[in-house]
């Protein structure tokens, strides 16, 4: 007896949980809704964390905007700009210092609020 005879041997000793002569029936469940077809749409909205609609919302994504700077309003908003005291923060080897100012932190606060070389821009 080889090692192939033998698995094939100890495979027919289970027992198929269903009959080998039907045919084989899949279901798409999203959340719980079965579905007659797969669509990676819904799986998309049923996986993936919802938040609650923000106040800015319409003020930052509109008709007609530009998508760059609604992108960017829209991380700054979360306060995820790539700012050189987040990337100090990190551990990177950069001064967290303003580039426009050096005389301050690089923040989202700083650059957008009250670094003097923004407000003359
Ligand atoms: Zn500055």
């Amino acid at each position: 007896m080889d090692i192939t005879t033998s698995k094939i041997t100890a495979g027919t000793t289970l027992t198929v949980p269903l009959s080998p002569d039907g045919d084989d029936v899949f279901e798409w469940v999203a959340g719980d809704s079965p579905l007659r077809v797969f669509r990676s749409s819904t799986t998309w909205e049923v996986l993936r964390p919802r938040q609650e609609k923000q106040d800015w919302v319409d003020i930052i994504w509109f008709k007609g905007a530009v998508p760059k700077h609604s992108f960017t309003m829209w991380v700054m908003n979360y306060d995820r700009l790539p700012t050189r005291s987040r990337f100090a923060g990190w551990g990177m080897m950069v001064s967290a210092k303003c580039a426009f100012c050096s005389r301050y932190d690089e923040t989202r606060d700083h650059l957008m609020l009250t670094c003097e070389y923004s407000q003359y821009v």
